[in-house]
């Protein structure tokens, strides 16, 4: 009978603290295949301690265990790992199953995890489940059976590892006359092929069975008497591993599996730390940007809406059709004014609440008043802007009523139908360039209405006016109608070639006119202005000059200002695109995004918003401040309670680590079954926190919607990886954990006992 393993002079030390237990002492000892040998003894005689040593659970001090021939005492973790890997079976009186899994799992995963595939896996278990009388069981939940069936089911898990030495510790310590009887016939067939021993304080129950009993006291091996003669066994089991990849792979996911509510816990958790990682960095994030806590400047821009993008080619040149509409695409842009610098001009329409009319009595030479009125204007606050059609606009869909404006003197209106024909007189002020109060009337009619925000929008021809800068520096205007203008108008016949100025150039005209013709002249002053001819030119471009006469002043109150015949204003100023274009986009959240691709376009472009917020507002300063203080230090604290309760959640899977190191899942797997389970339930966790995060948004939470407005994919991205990081760092605390408590190095005892 060839000898397994053998025990010579082996001692086992406890130390705890400064204090140095007894476990075994000199315990020298023989085994062969075949072999079914109880250990008996008192409570804390040391039986355990042998069954573990014998295990490679515990590493002993001194002596030698030497394993088929081959000693065992300069084994280190790897080697006790292979031995225990190899080499043995261990059931211990806790069951050592996988309660949230089916019976028919316990054992293929058993199987499995010796190296098995699971096809033959799946064969295997089915005759030893038989064989433990449990086939009928087979798709039960290994918690919900019997406690015998419980300890059948482990001797299962046990037996389908072929190791040629199985070791358990009391298993009948739970169980009742019956079912003990049961297992004892189990592990007595089991030693038909292997040595087995089993650890029991009830010899009476197993003396009918076993071949050999054991007796320890005191960690002394008292007695060692041969019962009846043990089984021949051909040869010794082994167990044949390959190791593959899949394997760490299929170890997390059994368990996880296994404990359905901890893994869901822990879906939960990792759901919120993501979720709290993305309201915590998010808000972050969106405070980075400190516009909203200046305060707004209007002297650069006057327009202060934090919607507009002005946008300008880097050469300065016009804008073309082109640009236009590649601008016009972009992602987050909703609206293009083709005249940008229309959106810093202000315009006033509404009386008594945008400008206000003086009525003056008038009175005859005598004093006495003569009951007729002069009006006089004052412009109120500036709060409108100008705008035209929005570029690109779908008439359908801008249109609720009437038609498009053809001209400069027709608008579209916010508002119902009812509005369509009505007349009003809109006051356009330049507040940034021109003298102050001074403003251009235009009488304009309603053609249109629309369900657009915004009060009025212009023909896109008003934007052409605003454009045409002569080289005298002077704005022109197509006049279309002249009934308001009749009181002031210097009579005449023909507006060919001629041009209406107010009241300011008129005196100039009349200025240089006197001047040239001396005082002396007899002809009438407003004949001779006249006949006096003014060289306009346009652009740079000498055949663009065209001569135009004076002929009357027109009642708007900015200084420099004519009006000219819509025919010569289509000569001088041709199809314009303006050199400066606006841009309003969803909101102001997609400023930097919006720049960041115009840019990328090869334009220039700046945020007006942005830039006219130059002073600091303290007490916003203070509070964004504190925002992203305490937005750091939440995540932070996130940070660190993600890794303190996933070392704890873990911390309480150590004994499962342990029942599957005991059939044959190496260090290394372990290892690895933690990284994949922390991967999954990151990823799980993360898809989680976007199925709220869209909810969230679904229900307009404010918070959420306004964080989201903030985040670039490529920060969602970068969030993301912290989270996953995180789960990746405490994986690592987590598996130098697992592997110093549940596969402790045999070379870490021995150094233990040198040092006492
Ligand atoms: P048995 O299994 O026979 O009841 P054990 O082998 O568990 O006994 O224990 C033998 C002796 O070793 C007991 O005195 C016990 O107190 C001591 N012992 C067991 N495990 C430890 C431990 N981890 N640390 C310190 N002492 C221990
Ligand atoms: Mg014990």
């Amino acid at each position: 009978m060839s000898e397994l393993l053998k025990l010579e002079n082996i001692s086992k030390y406890y130390t705890s603290g400064q204090s140095v237990v007894m476990g075994l002492q000199n315990v020298s000892l023989s085994f062969s295949a075949g072999e079914f040998v109880a250990v008996t003894g008192e409570s804390g005689s040391g039986k355990s301690t042998l069954a573990k040593v014998i295990a490679g659970i515990l590493p002993y001090e001194s002596g030698e265990m030497t394993v088929e021939g081959k000693p065992t005492s300069h084994y280190g973790q790897p080697d006790w790992e292979l031995y225990r890997c190899g080499r043995i079976s261990f059931i211990s009186q806790s069951y050592d199953i996988l309660p949230g899994c089916s019976v028919f799992k316990n054992v293929v995963s058993a199987l499995v995890l010796t190296g098995m595939e699971s096809a033959r896996a799946a064969e295997a278990a089915e005759e030893i489940l038989n064989r433990v009388d449990l086939l009928g069981q087979k798709n039960r939940k290994a918690a919900k059976l019997s406690s015998g069936q419980k300890q059948r089911l482990s001797i299962a898990r046990a037996l389908a590892k072929p190791a040629p030495i199985l070791i358990a510790d009391e298993p009948t310590g739970n169980l009742d006359p019956e079912n003990s009887a049961k297992i004892i016939g189990l592990l007595a067939d089991a030693a038909k092929e292997r040595l087995v021993i089993m650890v029991t304080h009830d010899f009476e129950e197993v003396k009918a069975h076993v071949t050999r009993q054991i007796c320890i006291r005191e960690g002394v091996v008292a007695s060692d008497l041969c019962l009846r003669q043990e089984c021949e066994v051909a040869a010794p089991m082994s167990v044949d591993r390959k190791e593959n990849r899949g394997l760490s792979f299929y170890t997390a996911w059994l368990q996880m599996e296994s404990r359905p509510i901890w893994s869901f816990i822990m879906l939960l958790f990792f759901a919120l730390t993501a979720f709290a990682m993305f309201v915590f960095l998010g808000t972050f994030v969106a405070n980075v940007d400190d516009s909203f806590t200046r305060l707004y400047d209007t002297s650069a821009f006057p327009n202060g809406d934090s919607r507009r993008i002005v946008v300008m080619r880097q050469d300065g040149e016009e804008l073309l059709q082109e640009d236009l509409e590649v601008l016009k695409g972009l992602e987050n842009v909703v609206e293009l004014e083709r005249f940008g610098l229309l959106s810093d001009i202000n315009y006033y329409y509404r009386e008594d609440q945008d400008y206000f009319y003086h009525y003056i009595p008038k009175h005859d030479q005598a004093g006495n008043p003569t009951g007729e009125i002069e009006i006089t204007i004052t412009l109120g606050e500036p709060e409108l802007f100008l705008r035209t059609i929005p570029y690109g606009m779908d008439t359908e869909s801008f249109l609720t009523g009437g038609r498009l404006p053809e001209n400069m003197y027709e608008v579209v209106a916010h508002g119902d139908e009812s509005l369509i024909g009505t007349k009003m007189q809109v006051l356009v002020s330049d507040n940034k360039k021109w003298a102050p109060g001074s403003y251009i009337r235009l009488n304009v009619t309603v053609v249109g209405v629309t369900d657009r925000e915004g009060n009025l929008f212009f023909d896109s021809q008003l934007g052409r006016v605003f454009m045409s800068e002569t080289e005298l520096g002077r704005l022109i205007a197509p006049v279309y109608s002249l009934d308001f203008l009749e009181d002031l108008m210097i009579e005449g016949d023909s507006l060919e070639g001629r041009f209406l100025c107010s009241q300011g150039i008129y005196q100039e005209i009349w200025t240089i006119v006197w001047l040239e013709q001396g005082r002396d002249s007899d002809i009438s002053m407003n004949q001779l202005i006249r006949e006096k001819e003014f060289p306009f030119c346009y652009y740079e471009d000498p055949d663009q000059k065209i001569m135009l006469k004076a002929y009357g002043v027109h009642n708007s109150t900015y200084i420099n200002f004519i009006m000219v015949e819509p025919e010569v204003f289509e000569r001088i100023t041709p199809e314009l695109f303006g050199n400066e274009i606006a841009l309003t986009i969803k909101d102001y959240a997609y400023t930097d995004r919006v720049l960041q691709k115009i840019y990328d376009l090869g334009y220039s472009a700046i945020s007006p918003y942005r830039l006219g917020t130059t002073k600091q507002d303290p007490k916003l300063a203070a509070e964004r401040l504190a925002t992203l203080k305490i937005c750091i230090l939440a995540a932070l604290a996130v940070f660190l309670l993600q890794i303190v309760v996933m070392r704890a959640m873990f911390g309480m899977e150590e004994e499962e680590f342990r029942l599957l190191a005991n059939l044959g899942l190496r260090c290394r797997m372990a290892k690895r079954s933690v990284l994949w389970q922390i991967l999954a339930f990151t990823a799980g966790g993360q898809i989680l926190a976007v199925a709220v995060i869209s909810f969230c948004c679904y229900l307009g939470i404010e918070r959420i919607v306004f964080i989201l407005k903030y985040l670039q994919p490529n920060v969602i991205v970068l969030f993301m990886i912290i989270h996953l990081a995180t789960g990746l760092l405490t994986s690592l605390w987590i598996q130098a954990a697992v592997a110093r408590q549940v596969f402790p190095s045999g070379l870490q005892y021995r150094d233990l006992k040198m040092n006492a």
